[in-house]
């Protein structure tokens, strides 16, 4: 296990409480919890912890920001202001956010600093050249009429996140939705709020106006399931599992219909042919799962590789995985931190055990890393067949699963055989084989050649059970805006 932190891993942690109205408040009924650090199981700190009483708090704060106020006067270009400022500050404190980052979740320092931050920032960049760009059309129906579209903000959004890139996934929430002229309710993970609170406090300096972002950290079933079901909230976006998305559309349609975007779980397939340039291939699938200690929603987790390169590239993959440096976060030589929590260590430990179970051959890993922390071994199971446990569903964590498979026609064919399609990757220097996967894979994303590439411009969201809508580019703004018709007697 690597050890000595070339980077310091001290960082105050200035912000733990709600954010309602521009103020930082207890928690309406006076409790905390506590943020665990996941190298070491210790407490970090301890957070307010927010329930129904507080998200209502917050609504009512961001629907009186939404109707009256500054924010309501204020051009799109001065919105667009706002938020390029905010990108700025959370530039200047990039190192901090990257500490508080890798303390709170586990991902490594190096990624912290180097993917999350800036990827955080050009999202809110981006959002911010849209602001004075969203804009509705004139439209030439029959009579005496001028009839004109405007794009209008949908209100009050509440928006659940979840832990796996918590700073990231905020600015694809506040990104579309504050450049549209949206207040928002925004609710952190539990195991991750930090980052949350802190750019919230940046967004204050940066001059939002009180009320026009709210942040509740909290539970899910008491302070999520509260925004879910508030009755003046117009929107709910989730980002989380499947099992919970049901949930938080189920709220919505009970409560007021408020409008739904859903990015949810995903068993992206990963298909490597023969004639792939191998050792990109390797990388590429490698990366592909065990980025982020494997917790992504579009994490390659079923690798399908040819048959006739299939003994070759896995015996590439297992001798990566057995170097893989797993270890202290902040130490500049690790490539792999902790799982993000106890909870998350035990179940990939359980889907570990399953794999052993239905009898896939496990040809490395498998085990804990040390004694304290939630560290977990590069695991590689081979041969696995379609229908085991680990082939369907979502893992969240360092555990590949390889498959043999013959033909195109068979890939396509299993690759759509499960509840998800957030995403999917061919390697293949044959542009007829890339194009057949790309057209024939039921996903929201296909990289060929590539994995994991994002951009704030294009767009990201799954089909079937892996959600509703699309986060971030123009598409993302859909979700954000009610369309409305004027239509003018001449
Ligand atoms: P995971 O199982 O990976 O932790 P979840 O879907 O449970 O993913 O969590 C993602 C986000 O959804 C978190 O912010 C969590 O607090 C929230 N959440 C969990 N359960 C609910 C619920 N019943 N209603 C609303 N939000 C929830």
């Amino acid at each position: 296990m690597a050890t000595a932190p070339a980077v310091s891993n001290e960082v105050e942690v200035k912000y733990t409480k709600c954010l309602i109205d521009g103020e930082w408040v207890d928690a309406v009924g006076g409790r905390t919890f506590e943020t665990i650090n996941p190298s070491t199981g210790d407490v970090i700190a301890h957070v307010s912890e927010g329930d129904e009483p507080d998200v209502d708090k917050a609504v009512k704060a961001a629907r009186r920001a939404f109707e009256a106020g500054p924010w309501t006067r204020m051009t799109a270009t001065q919105r667009g202001r706002l938020m390029f400022k905010l990108a700025d500050l959370i530039e200047d404190n990039a190192e901090e956010l990257a500490r508080l980052e890798t303390l709170d979740n586990g991902k490594t320092y190096q990624d912290s600093l180097k993917i999350d931050v800036p990827l955080t920032v050009a999202c809110y960049r981006y959002y911010a050249g849209w602001a004075d760009k969203i804009q509705g059309k004139t439209i030439p129906i029959n009579g005496p009429y001028f009839c004109y579209t405007r794009h209008e903000p949908v209100g009050v959004c509440g928006q659940i996140i979840p832990w796996n890139f918590p700073m990231l996934m905020q600015s694809w929430k506040w990104g579309p939705a504050l450049a549209a002229g949206n207040t928002v309710v925004l609710k952190p993970a539990e195991q991750t709020p930090l980052t949350a609170l802190y750019i919230s406090q940046l967004a204050m300096e940066a001059g939002y106006p009180p009320g026009v972002i709210n942040v509740i950290p909290g539970m899910g079933p008491t302070a999520g399931g509260a925004i879910a079901k508030h009755m003046d909230i117009d929107k709910v976006a989730f980002t989380g599992s499947t099992d919970v998305g049901h949930l938080i559309m189920e709220a919505a349609g009970k409560s007021n219909l408020k409008r739904v975007s859903l990015e949810l779980g995903g068993k992206s397939p990963n298909v490597v042919f023969a004639d792939a340039n191998l050792d990109e291939a390797v990388e590429g699938a490698f990366f592909a799962l065990f980025f982020n200690q494997g917790q992504c929603c579009c994490a390659g987790s079923r690798l399908f590789v040819e048959e006739k390169i299939h003994d070759e590239f896995v015996g590439k993959l297992v001798e990566k995985a057995r170097h893989r440096r797993v270890g202290d976060p902040f130490d500049s030589q690790t490539e792999q931190g902790p799982q993000v929590s106890r909870e998350q260590f035990d179940r990939v430990m359980g889907y570990i055990n399953s794999g052993k179970e239905q009898g896939a051959p496990m040809l490395c890993g498998g085990g804990r890393v040390g004694d304290r922390g939630f560290f977990i071994e590069p695991t590689v199971f081979d041969d696995v067949r379609d229908d085991m446990t680990i082939a369907q569903e979502e893992i969240f964590g360092p555990v590949m699963s390889v498959m043999k498979f013959q033909n195109t026609d068979e890939v396509i064919d299993r690759a759509n055989r499960t509840a998800y399609g957030l995403a999917a990757a061919v390697w293949t220097k044959d542009i007829e084989k890339a194009m057949r996967i790309a057209n024939g894979v039921r996903a929201g994303t296909v990289w060929v050649n590539c994995y994991d590439v994002f951009d704030a411009a294009a767009p990201f969201g799954g089909f079937k059970k892996s959600g509703i809508g699309r986060e971030l580019s123009e598409y993302a703004l859909e979700h954000y805006t009610e369309v409305k018709t004027v239509t003018v007697k001449l």
